[in-house]
C-alpha cells in the first residue's frame, strides 16, 4: 500500500457562537438526527459525537456546546468541556453565521482559538440566506479576524457545498485505524439521544427560564415481546413548581404536545412504534448542584 491510500482517522471539534448551526451541520453529515437542535442559544449540552465513513478516511465529529460566561456550576463545566475538546482533537471546524455580521462573539473565539496550533477551518453557515456580494464580503470579514487555514461558505440546512468541508477536514487526518465499524452514526448510547430528542421538544415549545431549567432522565426503555412496540419511561425535571405547571399546561396539553413531538422523532430513531410515558419532577435548582448534574450525564 503506497502512502496515497493509507487508512486516515481523526477527532474534529465543532466551535461557534450559539445558533449558527453546528448541530444542524452534525446532522447533516450523518442523514440522521443525533444532535438536537433549537433557535435557543446555549442548549447543547452534551458533546455530541458523529462518525461519517469516507474512502479511506474515519472522521469523528463532536459538536461541543458554545463557549460562555459561566452563570452556574453547569456552565462552568460545559465550558471547560469546550476547552478540553480543543486539546484533544486534530483540527477544529469554526462555525458562523455568514448571514449575520461576524462579530465580537466570532472574535472572541478566534482569539481563543489562536492560542493552540491545531488547524482551524471556518465555515460560514447559512449561505441559503444570503446572496453572492454579501458572502464575499463576509469573507473579507473572517479573513480580518483570525487565522483560519481554509474558508468554506456552506449551508447546513440545504447541504451545499457539505462534501467540500469534508474533503478538507480529510487532508488534516492523521494516518489512523478505523475507530468506529461503518453502521455506526455516533457512539451516544441510545438513551441519552432519547432524551436529548425530548428535552428539544421542551426547549422549543417553551420559553424563558424553562428550557434552561430542564433536565431528562430515561428511566426505562423496553421492547415488548412479540409486537412492534416498545415502551419508553422518562422523567422531566424543573427547578420550580411553577416551571412544572408550565411544562404540564392546560389540562395536559403541553405534555401532551412534548409526548407527541418527541414520540414522532424516537420512532424514527429505534425503527418501531413507541408507547411514550413521561412524568415531571421538580429538583430545586439542580443546575447548581454538581451531584444531580453528574446524575442527569453531565460528567464527561
Ligand atoms: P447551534 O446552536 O450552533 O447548534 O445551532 P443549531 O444547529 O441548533 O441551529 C440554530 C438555528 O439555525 C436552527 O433554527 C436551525 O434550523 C438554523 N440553521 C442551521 N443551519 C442553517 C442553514 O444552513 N440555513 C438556514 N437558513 N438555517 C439554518
Ligand atoms: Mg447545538
Amino acid at each position: 500500500m503506497n502512502n496515497k491510500d493509507e487508512f486516515k482517522s481523526g477527532f474534529v471539534g465543532i466551535i461557534g457562537r450559539p445558533n449558527v448551526g453546528k448541530s444542524t451541520l452534525i446532522n447533516s453529515f450523518v442523514d440522521e438526527k443525533i444532535a438536537i437542535t433549537s433557535d435557543k442559544p446555549q442548549t447543547t449540552r452534551n458533546k455530541i459525537r458523529c462518525i461519517v465513513n469516507r474512502k479511506n478516511a474515519q472522521i469523528i465529529f463532536i459538536d461541543t456546546p458554545g463557549f460562555h460566561k459561566p452563570k452556574d456550576p453547569l456552565g462552568k463545566y460545559l465550558n471547560q468541556a469546550v476547552e478540553s475538546t480543543f486539546r484533544e482533537v486534530d483540527a477544529i471546524v469554526f462555525v458562523a453565521d455568514a448571514s449575520e455580521i461576524i462579530g465580537r462573539g466570532d472574535a472572541y473565539i478566534a482569539n481563543q482559538l489562536k492560542k493552540i496550533n491545531t488547524p482551524v477551518i471556518l465555515v460560514l453557515n447559512k449561505i441559503d440566506k444570503i446572496g453572492k456580494n454579501k458572502l464575499k464580503s463576509q469573507i473579507e470579514a473572517a479573513k480580518e479576524r483570525g487565522r483560519f487555514t481554509h474558508i468554506i461558505p456552506l449551508s447546513a440546512k440545504t447541504k451545499e457545498n457539505i462534501i467540500e468541508l469534508l474533503d478538507s477536514v480529510c487532508t488534516y487526518m492523521p494516518a489512523g485505524p478505523k475507530y468506529y465499524s461503518d453502521d455506526m452514526v455516533t457512539d451516544q448510547p441510545e438513551a441519552l439521544i432519547i432524551s436529548e430528542f425530548i428535552r428539544e421538544k421542551v426547549l422549543n415549545l417553551t420559553s424563558e427560564e424553562v428550557p434552561y431549567s430542564v433536565a431528562v432522565e430515561i428511566n426505562e426503555i423496553e421492547a415488548r415481546p412479540n409486537k412492534d412496540l416498545t415502551d419508553v419511561f422518562a422523567t422531566i425535571y424543573v427547578e420550580r413548581d411553577s416551571q412544572k405547571g408550565i411544562l404540564i399546561g392546560k389540562g395536559g396539553t403541553m405534555l401532551k404536545k412534548v409526548g407527541q413531538q418527541a414520540r414522532f422523532d424516537i420512532e424514527k430513531l429505534l425503527g418501531n412504534q413507541i408507547n411514550l410515558q413521561l412524568y415531571v419532577k421538580v429538583k430545586k435548582n439542580w443546575r447548581r448542584d454538581e451531584r444531580t448534574f453528574q446524575q442527569f450525564g453531565y460528567n464527561q
